[in-house]
């Protein structure tokens, strides 16, 4: 297979919209893409025919507007082309208005209480910065999703305009420095876990099917503790797993990079290459698609979810941000004298105070059932915000603020110490992988983010508070009369105020807590205590600032995000007790009576036959599944009593349903750990992690 020539087939991208378009209409189009200027609605028409004619030659008959409403999923209503022609026939048709706007129903998406029920319409407006493509017969349309007055209901609209907050605040701080440039653009290159696991096991497992984890099950034998799944070699049904899947989204015009095994047994990654984010956003959310249709083909099924197994690794989706000019410049390259960069110690300085200031939002956005399992576990960051930086910018950092004196380091040579292998030089920073926001060289990498999640949302809130602190810089110093003087003093000042928020030590040590709690950094433990942090005051008011949210939006999206956790809850509580009483206890009861007839039987046969373990067994069987009933009727209580629509239904989800459903577990898999295998109703740890090869 020739790559270079497959990749992208799928995709209007620039070289066909070039060859398919008049050149007049191709200088307008790309105008609007790469300065952000608003559509030429003259061309629409000329456009439209031109994707239309280029997709039906692709066997596409349908086109959609592809939008991403607030569900971390994207949504898809498909028309064809077809079009009445006079006579009995039908041409194939997509008008200029057709590419632009749509008119989905918008009161089956949620809205967060932003919207009457009644008030259903919703508008898709096509997002010409996204390229289109071609998918199973239909042409895709980026778009972004608002409602009849013009509420967002989505988050690529916010997601471009914190991508145009950004772009607005740099351009004022690089013209500081005299440094030109049209277009300022975040940059995301999103890591993506997931787990793979054989498909016969995966439909006997109703938690998995109903929730995607495991609500159930005692840990394996074996576990990850021999360190050998790691980058170890893949085995031939993954393998093939992954070359099909690269295949696929190459053809989609998305860069996928790397692909290796996992630290967990059935855990794998693959990293693309980082584009703009807006792309980036997009390839994400195809990518988990492709990857969950590419398993099926396999066999297999793809868990995207942040735990699906106890014990061992969950799943996050590691969000490598930077920023870049459009001549090419990463605003976050150190260079070889950081100490003496000023532009870049600037940015630093804003980027810095950006995450201390707003450590709440930027936890919160992150929030969900799943990844509450994950943060502040082993294999991911706590749920406190902090920045590592490294050696180099973290001795920069401490002598500006503690006095500390700074050698500038000289780049050091460095050798493996085998002779044959050559000299490199070596990175200026080791790396911390337990740092929930890490300075990794050129980039940021914000580690908190789960691996369902929609890349999206800590964009937006990444975009946007450091569009903040970048305002606030430039109206300091636009009014500068010594700028070389006030520029350090400025990133100086910053980085001794949000000292506190730098840590470049082990983020997973338990000292960290009680230190974090000392400096005064938040650590919202769940969804429910962190989402209401989007409700401050001060909160809201940095998105309307930007311009990214209104009020009500803001508002909005965290009331859907904690709605989203109530019935996600729900649903893993509902699924629990129905496993624990249809068929956890059923299974425990008969081998617990098949066990005391044949201890019967064995008693009456010889009087004397040690029986002493058997009936031990029965006993705790029998204990472990009475309480795992008892504590499956008071989860269900507590259940009961929560509305979803109740105000404080999260807390109370997390402070009570959540325990509960861990007392259910913590009997139900002592149970397990007792019972025949032949009579334990569903696949366990070891069938389900252990299965593909
Ligand atoms: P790792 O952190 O796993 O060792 P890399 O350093 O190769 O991996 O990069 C991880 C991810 O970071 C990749 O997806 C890569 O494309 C992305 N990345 C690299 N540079 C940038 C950048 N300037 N902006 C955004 N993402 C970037
Ligand atoms: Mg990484």
């Amino acid at each position: 297979m020739n790559i270079p020539e497959i990749f992208g087939e799928h995709v209007y991208n620039d070289v066909v919209m070039r060859s398919t378009l008049p050149k007049e209409v191709y200088k307008s189009l790309r105008k609007t893409i790469d300065a952000g200027e608003t559509i030429d609605m003259s061309i629409a028409d000329t456009v439209a025919n031109a994707m239309k004619d280029w997709a039906v030659s692709k066997g596409a008959t349908h086109y959609t507007h592809w939008f991403q409403p607030l569900t971390n999923l994207t949504a898809e209503k498909h028309d064809s082309f077809i079009e009445p022609c006079g006579g009995d026939g039908v041409i194939m048709q997509l008008t200029g208005k057709s590419l632009i706007v749509g008119e989905p129903d918008a009161s089956s998406f949620p809205s967060g209480g932003s919207r009457d029920t009644f008030a259903a319409r919703g508008y898709t407006a096509w997002d010409p910065t996204s390229p289109a493509f071609v998918k199973e017969g239909t042409l895709y349309i980026p778009t972004v999703f608002v409602s009849y007055t013009g509420e967002t209901l989505d988050k690529k609209a916010p997601l471009l305009k914190s991508m145009t907050a950004i772009d607005r605040a740099t351009k004022r701080i690089l013209k500081l420095f005299n440094i030109e440039c049209r277009k300022v653009s975040t940059t995301v290159g999103p890591e993506q876990e997931y787990f793979l696991i054989d498909k016969e096991v995966y439909e006997q497992r109703r938690d998995l099917m109903m929730t995607g984890r495991t609500l159930f099950g005692a840990p394996a034998p074996r576990g990850q503790e021999l360190e050998d799944h790691y980058f170890g070699s893949l085995k031939p049904r993954v393998a093939a797993f992954m070359k099909d899947l690269d295949e696929t989204l190459w053809r989609y015009g998305i860069l996928a990079k790397s692909k290796h095994n996992e630290a967990a047994p059935a855990q794998h990654e693959l990293a693309p290459v980082f584009t703009s984010s807006n792309v980036s956003v997009d390839n994400n959310q195809l990518t988990m698609e492709i990857m969950k249709k590419v398993a099926a083909r396999h066999d297999l099924v793809c868990l995207l979810h942040e735990k699906p197994f106890e014990g061992i690794n969950g799943s996050g989706k590691h969000n490598n941000w930077s920023l870049s000019t459009d001549t090419g410049i990463n605003l976050l390259e150190p260079g070889e004298h950081p100490e003496s960069n000023t532009v870049f110690m600037l940015i630093l300085a804003c980027v810095i105070s950006a995450v201390d200031k707003y450590q709440g939002i930027l936890r919160a956005c992150v929030a969900s059932a799943g990844n509450d399992h994950r943060l502040g576990e082993d294999e991911a960051p706590p749920a406190i915000i902090s920045v590592y930086l490294g050696d180099q910018i973290g001795a920069i950092v401490d002598s500006i603020v503690l006095g500390k004196n700074y050698v500038p380091s000289k780049p050091v040579k460095g050798s493996i110490g085998v002779p044959e292998s050559p000299i490199f030089p070596i990175d200026s920073t080791d790396r911390n992988r337990t740092s929930p926001f890490a300075f990794t060289g050129n980039k940021f990498e914000f580690r908190m983010l789960g691996s369902s999640a929609s890349v999206a949302d800590p964009n937006i809130v990444l975009n946007t508070i450091v569009a903040e602190a970048f305002t606030a810089a430039a109206e300091k110093l636009e009014k500068s009369e010594n700028f070389e003087k006030d520029v350090k003093a400025y990133s100086d000042k910053l980085f001794k105020a949000h000292y506190r928020v730098i840590f470049n030590y082990n983020g997973y040590g338990p000292e960290w807590e009680s230190e974090a709690e000392r400096r005064g950094l938040l650590n919202n433990k769940n969804t429910a205590d962190a989402v209401p942090e989007f409700f401050k005051k001060e909160n809201v008011d940095v998105f309307v600032r930007q311009g990214v949210y209104t009020k009500a939006e803001a508002i909005a999206r965290a009331n859907i995000q904690l709605e989203n956790y109530v019935k996600t809850i729900r649903i893993e509580a509902l699924t629990m007790a129905d496993m624990a009483r249809q068929q956890i206890y059923p299974a425990v009861s008969a081998y617990t009576a098949e066990l005391c007839s044949n201890l019967a039987a064995k008693k009456a046969t010889i009087s004397s036959i040690p029986t002493a373990s058997e009936e031990e067994l029965i006993k705790t069987l029998a204990v472990a599944g009475e309480n795992m009933m008892l504590a499956v009727k008071k989860l269900e209580t507590d259940l009961k009593e929560i509305a979803v629509g109740e105000k404080d239904a999260a807390k109370r989800m997390a402070h009570f349903v959540v325990p509960d459903m861990e007392k259910v577990r913590t009997y139900a898999d002592e149970a397990e750990k007792l019972c025949a295998k032949d009579y334990w109703p569903f696949p366990d740890y070891t069938d389900i992690l252990y299965s593909v090869r």
